[in-house]
């Protein structure tokens, strides 16, 4: 066991920051106010709100009005297509998405298909890339979104998101970005991305959990998904949770001015995690070499079960993932690791380890040194 726990699962949430927790407090106990309410107190949570759009937009360059504070990541992918494919459905019913989306969008999409709507999920090449030529070739006339996410969540694959945006904006089709996994690592400039309808989580770049963000371009008409009174421009019923939409514009403010340098830090540990572990025999990288998140180092092993290295590493105090997982007895792999087209005793064996910025060389070099036993001695096993 190493001396201290080793969190390497920041893609799935990551620790709130205290500067953020110090932000929010006040809106629990003291400035506790109603936003609707027009007396002093609930004008002071309204100014809270104002303030924190209007962060929020500086950092996406875009405008206060266009932003958008929801429950979570997966409200805003659901009212980004849900209310984009329900108020266009008099021009089409046929929408466009990848087939390595999150659960958020993927579902979100066949429910609509319960309605009439018709899906068309572009393939990925090896590396999980979306070529855009195929987005260009599948929009018709009947196309109201298309939705592609920034960067894959499981194995880290950036896509080629201006690229796309330009084509959906000289087709005049909507296009929407899942950008959950690129709040806190990539740059948000929606005007330079070419992006109508963009969604972020807090939880991933060291804000609360129960807070997402959704950006709409002016002129974007979505269909409300909550109905009651008139929040965020009649966008999303609901009181306001002024502490954490508060903590979600201050961790999106720390996150994007750190970017630089948390960036150059963490690409150093995720190079030395990559080459550290693709030293164990029947190992390989999965996602993009270079054109991949900073914090992403995702690999398959041939002939092991992922769930059964998660259990290893976290009896030696490792958190890690997998795309992997056990249903009624049997190794499925996920729908990326499938799209990805990896064949099946390599795709049960994946791991997922996502650094964060209070991750150290030597977590990094106690897991090099760890794995390459975990990985023998279940193969050893399954003889
Ligand atoms: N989209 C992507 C790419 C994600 O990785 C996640 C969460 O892991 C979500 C959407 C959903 O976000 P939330 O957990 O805030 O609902």
């Amino acid at each position: 066991m190493s001396d201290r726990f080793i969190y390497l699962d920041h893609a799935a949430t990551t620790a709130l920051d205290p500067r953020v927790l110090d932000a929010m407090i006040p809106y629990f106990t003291i400035e506790y106010g109603n936003a609707s309410s027009i007396y002093t107190l609930g004008r002071h949570a309204m100014q809270a709100i104002d303030r924190s759009r209007e962060d929020v937009a500086e950092l996406l360059h875009c405008r206060p009005t266009e932003v958008a504070f929801v429950g979570c990541g997966s409200e805003s992918d659901n009212l980004a297509i849900k209310g984009m494919a329900f108020a266009s459905q008099k021009k089409g019913k046929h929408l466009i998405t990848s087939s390595i989306e999150h659960h958020a969008v993927l579902h979100t999409c066949q429910y609509l298909e319960r309605f009439g709507f018709k899906t068309t999920y572009l393939p990925v090449d090896e590396y999980g890339c979306v070529n855009p030529d195929d987005v260009a070739r599948s929009i018709t006339e009947q196309t109201v979104l298309v939705s592609v996410m920034y960067a894959n969540n499981e194995v880290g694959t950036i896509e080629p998101i201006a690229e796309i945006g330009h084509i959906c904006r000289a087709k005049k089709v909507p296009f929407h970005v899942d950008a959950v996994q690129a709040g806190g690592a990539l740059p948000l400039d929606v005007a330079a991305l070419n992006v109508d309808l963009l969604s972020l989580s807090a939880h991933k770049f060291y804000g609360p959990k129960g807070m997402g963000i959704l950006y709409v371009r002016q002129g974007m008409r979505i269909l409300p998904q909550l109905q009651g009174g008139s929040q965020e421009r009649g966008r999303r019923a609901g009181t306001e949770n002024v502490a954490g939409i508060v903590g979600t514009a201050t961790a999106l403010r720390l996150a994007q001015e750190e970017l630089p340098q948390v960036t150059l830090r963490i690409t150093v540990l995720r190079n030395r995690l990559i080459e550290g572990i693709l030293t164990i025999p029947r190992s390989r990288l999965t996602g993009h070499p270079t054109h991949r998140l900073p914090n992403n180092a995702s690999f398959c092993f041939e002939g092991v079960e992922g769930e059964s290295i998660l259990l290893n590493l976290d009896l030696l105090g490792v958190a890690a993932s997998t795309g992997s997982a056990c249903t009624s007895g049997s190794v499925d792999p996920s729908h990326v690791l499938i799209a990805l087209g990896l064949p099946p005793q390599w795709s049960h064996g994946s791991l997922r380890l996502t650094l964060g910025k209070e991750n150290t060389e030597q977590d990094v070099d106690a897991v090099i040194t760890m794995l390459p036993g975990i990985i023998e001695k279940l193969r050893s096993l399954a003889l």
